[in-house]
């Protein structure tokens, strides 16, 4: 199994039996497709991006050369791809014994006696120069003490030919850069080394770096991990890069002496960060990579060397982080895995970016090639088969140089604007400005749009986009500013209730101005007569409900214009699905009424028997919409007739609703006497089977029958009783509806009078209808009042004397001469 089992002591180490890596693991082949292009057209140019593809992690093992190899025990494979393992079996264990004995590691190559050279070639080239193309890539060298890590990596500092990964990965990167005029490529390097979870900089002792104020940490921000406190150095050539490198190395020693560390107990972490601009300026993409080559602790496990005190503690420290690396390998190997627990120590957490993800990722396992180190080397080498199940997926890091950006913008847009000029020119538009609005051009736009709005201006003529969106923008502004007046002004008239405010409905109730229902007192079917009280839900800050007022303030414009609505809305709704209904819609509410009636704006003089003194508000400068009116109207001169009117209609209610219960009643009773005269039929034919009797030729009948003919009797002077009364409450409801009906027409005439007289009979003019003189509003048509000459005024006066103290009769006939003379003129 692959696992490794929890210590107690909170450390994890591996299980002591070994048994084989599963089949599935050793076998698993990776198909490499090859890496796609994709051509992507931009702006005449072609930019080529290579999607990323997943590819596996490549793990190699490098064997320490030695006298004494094992080859009874470690074989490798023909294609030099796979190592063997094959113990004796240990014979003490006696006959019965499951002790695992063979192991069989596939890798992607397997590094005995190579050269440095060759391994260079074999692990880290291609990884440094996909680097230079904007790939990161991570190089670790993981195994035992003395197997060769830092061989590996560094190499031998004093000997050039033994120089390892690290020199020669920087000259690789210089010798590219140097391929490479046509962009500007920077280096830069830093040097980590984490000990007992602290981390150290190694090339902190360089005399420009000073020293760090704040202890280093790991930082995460989208772009990546960082070490906050890390000096960064700026290499311009191959030489500045390996003082660097020998500066570290010769940090690390002598740390390990003055602060007694043991070198082999730490991880070391030298990074090369690269950025490369294309010197065509034109480009604005860069790319940028870092190249991570680690050189981890010694993976001896705990205990071989009976470590003690602060061995013990450094130990610990690297089972613990090794095995957290360990950890995060296998699940960056777990499909199903979604976390990868990066954050548990300073190492995983440090290499977040640059394990699995999108770097390219070669382990090289360092073992020994004696047999008494066979221990570890299984362990390391199952540990690079681990490494063999992470996917990693190769992607460019690509960015936008913002600066260049902003440039070639303002050259395109240069561009452009000289290209809008030739285009106007051609299509003799000379003298359009496509520059920014400013507060004069704006408040211009906003006054067409006031005007565009009133009517007094037919059309907005398009000039360019920038005035079309200022256009949408400052109706969007004189929208709002509409809205706000209107609701002010509703504001003023009425006393608004928010709906779901209790404690204000409650106070309203007791005060005995709304019933439990929530309709106002005197108002059967909830329309909001009077009251003061609006008649659709005018909560504050309500957008819904300011619209609609708002349209209604449209509407009402748009009539007195003599144009018909153009907003389509809760009027015109109201108003077409009204004109479907049929005149003879009885109990149609009288606001319904007002909808249908107002397009034909018959004002017809009504006798009215008590028009009310009342104190007139100043005159709005645009009259309100009718339905609002409406609701003045029925709190101000139609109080009485609105009160006559909703008493009558109660009344036919009423009766309606007795008339229903009467003929349930009646058509009872009707059933009963069915029944009962079939019960009598069905006894009547049991007599006369069973033979009658007679006395004195009087008919003998039993009880029963008897009975039965009693409550026959009854029941037809029951429905006698209940149909007349049905037949009166017809008569009555037929009465009722009648008036209702007149009520109804009254209350709408009395309100265009009103209407007209408030909203637009001259100021001058109402003088003569005020209450005292002969003239009672609205008993001249408006249109009339308005063209009278001086001659009609004359005869006016004289029809006021004639005909008005005949009493309210003569009304009728006033009307009809009028009329005609209207007609004759
Ligand atoms: P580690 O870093 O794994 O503890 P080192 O790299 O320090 O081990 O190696 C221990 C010693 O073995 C060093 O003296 C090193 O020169 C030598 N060594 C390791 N690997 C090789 C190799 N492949 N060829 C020659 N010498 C080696
Ligand atoms: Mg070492």
């Amino acid at each position: 199994m692959l696992g490794t089992v929890l210590d107690i002591d909170g450390g994890f180490k591996r299980e002591k039996r070994h048994s084989p890596i599963p089949q599935a693991a050793c076998n698993l082949i990776w198909e490499l497709k090859p890496t796609q292009m994709m051509r992507r057209k931009n702006n005449n140019k072609h930019y080529f991006t290579r999607m990323s593809t997943r590819k596996k992690v490549h793990a190699f093992v490098r064997v320490r050369p030695t006298d004494d190899f094992a080859h009874e025990v470690i074989r490798y494979g023909d294609d030099n791809k796979s190592i063997d393992i094959h113990l004796k079996k240990d014979t003490r264990r006696g006959v019965v014994n499951n002790q695992q004995t063979d192991w069989s590691f596939k890798l992607d190559g397997v590094l005995h006696d190579a050269s440095q050279d060759l391994v260079y070639e074999t692990v880290a080239k291609d990884v440094i120069s996909q680097a230079l193309d904007g790939y990161n890539g991570t190089i670790m060298c993981y195994g035992q003490t003395g197997a060769g890590k830092t061989y590996t990596m560094t190499g031998a500092t004093e000997n050039y030919k033994h120089r390892g990964i690290l020199p020669r990965a920087l000259q690789q990167v210089f010798r590219m850069i140097e391929e490479r005029p046509t962009h500007a490529i920077t280096v830069r390097v830093s040097y980590l080394e984490i000990y007992n979870e602290s981390l150290f900089d190694l090339l902190s002792t360089l005399p420009y770096v000073g020293p760090s104020v704040t202890p280093m940490t790991i930082v995460e921000n989208p772009q990546g991990v960082f070490i906050k406190g890390l000096s960064v150095h700026l290499t311009s050539q191959e030489e500045d890069a390996f003082s660097l490198l020998f500066e570290g190395e010769t940090n690390r020693i002598i740390a390990s002496h003055t602060m007694n560390k043991n070198s082999s107990r730490s991880h070391c972490i030298f990074t090369i960060y690269v950025e490369a601009h294309s010197r065509t300026l034109s480009d604005e993409k860069y790319i940028t990579s870092k190249i991570n080559l680690v050189d981890l602790a010694g993976s001896e496990r705990l205990g071989k060397s009976g470590s003690e005190g602060r061995v013990l503690k450094e130990a610990t420290y690297i089972n613990k982080s090794l095995s957290f690396l360990e950890q995060a390998i296998i699940a960056l190997g777990d499909q199903k895995r979604d976390h990868i627990p990066f954050r548990q120590c300073k190492l995983t957490h440090a290499l977040k970016d640059s394990l699995g993800g999108n770097c390219n990722m070669v382990l090289v396992t360092n073992i020994y090639g004696d047999a008494a180190q066979l221990e570890e080397t299984l362990s390391s080498l199952r540990f690079a088969s681990r490494m063999k199940l992470v996917t990693t997926e190769p992607a460019i890091n690509e960015k936008y140089d913002a600066e260049r950006m902003v440039k070639n913008l303002e050259k395109e847009l240069v561009l452009l604007k000289q290209e809008l000029a030739i285009h106007d020119s051609l299509a003799n538009r000379s003298l359009v400005n496509y520059d920014p609005m400013d507060e004069i051009q704006i408040a211009e736009i906003n006054s067409q749009v006031r005007r565009y709005l009133e009517g007094t201006l037919d059309e907005i003529d398009i000039i360019n986009l920038r005035q079309i969106q200022e256009v949408f923008n400052q109706f969007r502004v004189v929208l709002s500013q509409q809205e706000q007046e209107v609701e002010c002004a509703l504001r003023r008239k009425y006393t608004f209730i928010d709906k779901n405010d209790f404690a204000a409905i409650s106070a309203v109730q007791k005060a005995g101005l709304m019933d439990v229902d929530g309709h106002l007192v005197g108002e059967p079917d909830g329309q909001g007569f009077g009251l003061g009280v609006a008649p659709f839900s005018a909560k504050p800050g309500k957008k819904a409900k300011s619209k609609k007022t708002f349209k209604d303030q449209l509407s009402s414009s748009a009539r007195k214009e003599g144009a018909s609505s153009p907003v389509g809305g809760k009027d015109l709704d109201v108003s077409i699905s009204k004109t479907q209904l049929t005149p003879s819609s009885k109990d149609g509410d009288v606001k319904d009424m007002l909808l249908r009636d107002r397009e034909t704006s018959n004002i017809e003089p009504p006798s009215s028997d008590s028009p009310k003194e009342e104190l007139r508000p100043p005159r709005p400068s645009t009259p309100p919409s009718k339905p609002v009116a409406f609701e003045d109207f029925k709190n101000e001169r139609g109080s009485e007739i609105n009160r006559i009117f909703k008493e009558n209609k109660s009344i036919l209610n009423e009766r309606r609703k007795r008339a229903s219960e009467t003929t349930q009643r009646i058509n009872a009773i009707k059933r009963e006497i069915d029944m009962t005269k079939e019960a009598l039929n069905f006894q009547k034919s049991l007599r006369e089977k069973q033979g009658e009797y007679e006395n004195q030729g009087l008919m003998i009948i039993d009880e029963e029958e008897f009975l039965l003919i009693l409550k026959l009797k009854d029941l037809k002077k029951q429905y006698r009783t209940e149909y007349q009364d049905l037949r009166d409450l017809r008569a009555e409801i037929q009465y009722c509806q009648h008036l209702v009906d007149q009520c109804r027409h009254r209350l709408l005439t009395e309100f265009d009078i009103w209407y007209n007289e408030s909203f637009f009979i001259p100021e001058d003019m109402q003088v003569a209808l005020k209450p005292g003189s002969s003239i009672r509003p609205g008993m001249i048509p408006v249109s009339r009042i308005m063209s009278l000459g001086e001659d009609d005024q004359d005869k006016f006066s004289q029809l006021q004397q004639t005909m008005l103290p005949e009493g309210p009769d003569s009304i009728s006939f006033y009307n009809a001469k009028v009329k005609t003379e209207q007609k004759l003129s």
